[in-house]
């Protein structure tokens, strides 16, 4: 059936974030919306949203494209961690292809405030080749993926935090802690202290599920090594999920409005 003639919208959300899964439950009251949250699949037991769920890579650009088709999908949120650049890419390339809306919802970085005693590194590379003039006992809350490049650091003694436990650590000696966020700025304040951490690295995620740490750090005077962000996804982007509720508003709104029956003025209704 054609996209426009269907009752419900098919709206792809590219997920893996706190604020995809409140996209996606914000919309779950509206019969005329059908979402499907997409994950990758790195995480074990994922907290699910509401509607459909799928898991797993798409074969890159031209397979998420097959895949929006055989789908019949009608628009795309990428709502990806702000590192998370391939999905990305990939989207604006395959909806760019299929012809179809695509928004990408980007939550703001944080900002250095006074206090702060931040260095910024561009990426883990980078962030690993200052780790050990900056501190002793770093701790990593970097995610999983970042944590080979820290490898060759053998000087320092790394507490590496992760949601869930990891195969191998590619550090060698390093203690690894798993606990799953969010963590306020008090909790992480009483972490940083029990184990003696005195250099926090980080990426510059943004949100408040992790900034906890950023702010105990500022409270308690410790150094952050900050990983900047990738180069956002392409335009349009909007910063917050009700802004992007109001982007699948007034697509739906205007395929109503298309999909409903010309109707003729009549010639006497006029007088
Ligand atoms: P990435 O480097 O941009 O993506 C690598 C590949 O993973 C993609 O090419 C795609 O495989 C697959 N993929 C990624 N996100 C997907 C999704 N939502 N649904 C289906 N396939 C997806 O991504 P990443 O940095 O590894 O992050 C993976 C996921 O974890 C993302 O969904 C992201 O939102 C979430 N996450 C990432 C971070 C982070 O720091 N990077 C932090 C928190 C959460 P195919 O090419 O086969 O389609």
């Amino acid at each position: 059936m054609p996209r426009r003639e269907r009752a419900t919208f098919r709206l792809l959300i590219l997920g893996g974030t706190a604020e995809a899964r409140a996209l996606a439950n914000s919309l779950a009251d509206r019969p005329d919306v059908a979402t499907i949250t997409s994950l990758a699949g790195r995480t074990r037991a994922p907290k699910r949203p509401a509607g459909a769920m799928r898991v797993g890579g798409f074969g890159g650009a031209a397979g998420l494209e097959r895949w929006l088709e055989t789908n019949a999908i009608d628009a795309t949120v990428d709502a990806t961690h702000p590192f998370a650049a391939a999905i990305s890419a990939n989207a604006a390339a395959a909806c760019r292809r299929r012809g179809l809306p695509r928004l990408a919802l980007v939550r703001p970085p944080w900002t250095r405030r006074p206090g702060d005693r931040w260095t910024a590194a561009a990426d883990a590379a980078a962030a690993a080749a200052q780790v050990e003039k900056l501190g002793r006992r770093p701790l990593l809350a970097i995610g999983r993926s970042g944590l080979a490049a820290f490898a060759a650091c053998t000087d320092a003694m790394f507490v590496v935090r992760v949601f869930e436990p990891p195969d191998e650590t590619p550090i060698p000696g390093a203690e690894v802690r798993v606990s799953r966020g969010p963590f306020d700025e008090a909790s992480e304040r009483a972490f940083l202290r029990r184990e003696a951490v005195d250099l926090v690295v980080t990426k510059n995620a943004g949100g408040h599920a992790a900034w906890g740490k950023v702010a105990a750090a500022r409270a308690l005077g410790l150094p952050v090594l900050i990983i900047d962000r990738p180069p956002p996804p392409q335009p349009p982007r909007v910063p917050t999920v009700a802004a992007a509720a109001a982007w699948v508003d007034s697509l739906v709104a205007a395929r109503r409005r298309a999909a409903a029956p010309f109707t003729p003025i009549r010639r006497d209704a006029r007088r």
